[in-house]
């Protein structure tokens, strides 16, 4: 049924489960502070209901959504229109309805994590030489795929399953070097670019170690874990006299072009927009 009235658009974020998402704080965070009317609500949606739920959730007044876990592989499959970079990264984790009824699917973790870096630290300079990330998954991927876009002229991989790392090259090509994960420190000699992308540092998982002695002061390191928000590799690259970035940044700007599309206004990511997420 059509209607005369303008509807209040709505966006969520599907995940499974999805009570810890700290997405629904950040977008209404945004829509309070821009005065817009509409909603952004969590939304655990079980895997085998996941084609039915996204079909049906325009008819609600939903103008799209975030995907989150288990369901960033997945919805490669259910969606119409899949942006090159997210079938080149294998995972997406923003839907736009399209006036036409078909689901648009982007991924914008590698633009988040690259904003994040560029905010905080201005002065990096990615082409300026090799990037070294520890991991192989499904954010690596992103990573990777983001890094190669601005240009960085070496990527070093290392993760404890040689076989994702392998597949990191084998998809982007020649730039990305793979090391055995027992000697992933020798990969941060001369990178000016140092991200841990695997689990490790997280409240509740056991630390990420990896001798810093081959760091260069020079480097900005980067830990896509935000729990804590100052990781011990953080902590032990800033001793090392290293610019150092935490996760948040990425979640954040991650965010931004969703908001844009779905409800109008790109949002700004400033201290503001931190503390209502950390506040939560
Ligand atoms: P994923 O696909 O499950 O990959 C997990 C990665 O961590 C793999 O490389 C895995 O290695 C490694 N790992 C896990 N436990 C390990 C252990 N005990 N020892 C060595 N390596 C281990 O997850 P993901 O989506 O890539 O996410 C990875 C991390 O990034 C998570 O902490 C996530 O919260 C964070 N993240 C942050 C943002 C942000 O916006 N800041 C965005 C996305 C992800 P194996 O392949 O050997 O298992």
């Amino acid at each position: 049924m059509t209607t005369d009235h303008p509807r209040i658009p709505l966006a969520g974020v599907i995940g499974h489960p999805i009570a810890h998402s700290r997405s629904p704080l950040l977008h209404g965070h945004w829509l309070r502070r821009y005065g817009i009317k509409g909603h952004y609500i969590p939304l655990d949606v079980a895997p085998a209901d996941l084609s039915d739920v996204l079909r049906t959730l325009p008819r609600m007044g939903f103008v799209g959504v975030n995907i989150t876990i288990p369901h960033k592989e997945a919805i490669l499959k259910i969606a119409d229109i899949i942006t090159d970079r997210a079938a080149l990264i294998g995972a997406a984790n923003t839907l736009i309805y399209r006036k036409d009824g078909r689901i648009h699917a982007d991924n914008t973790d590698g633009a988040g994590f690259i904003a994040n870096l560029r905010q905080n630290a201005p002065h990096w300079d990615p082409t300026r030489g090799p990037a070294a990330v520890f991991g192989a998954g499904g954010a690596a991927r992103a990573v990777v795929a983001a890094l190669i876009e601005v240009g960085v002229p070496e990527i070093r991989i290392a993760n404890r399953t040689r076989p994702r790392a392998d597949a990191l090259r084998s998809d982007f090509g020649a730039k990305v070097m793979v090391s055995e994960w027992v000697q992933a420190a020798n990969m941060l000699d001369g990178a000016v670019t140092v991200v841990n992308t695997t689990a490790l540092g997280m409240t509740g998982k056991p630390e990420f170690r990896v001798p810093l002695d081959g760091l260069n002061p020079d480097a900005v390191v980067n830990d896509l874990v935000y729990t804590p928000l100052m990781t011990q590799f953080l902590a032990e690259a800033k001793d090392r006299g290293c610019t150092v970035v935490d996760g948040l940044g990425m979640l954040l700007h991650q965010a931004a072009p969703g908001f844009e599309r779905w409800f109008g206004r790109r949002p700004e990511v400033d201290d503001a927009t931190r503390e209502a997420v950390l506040a939560g």
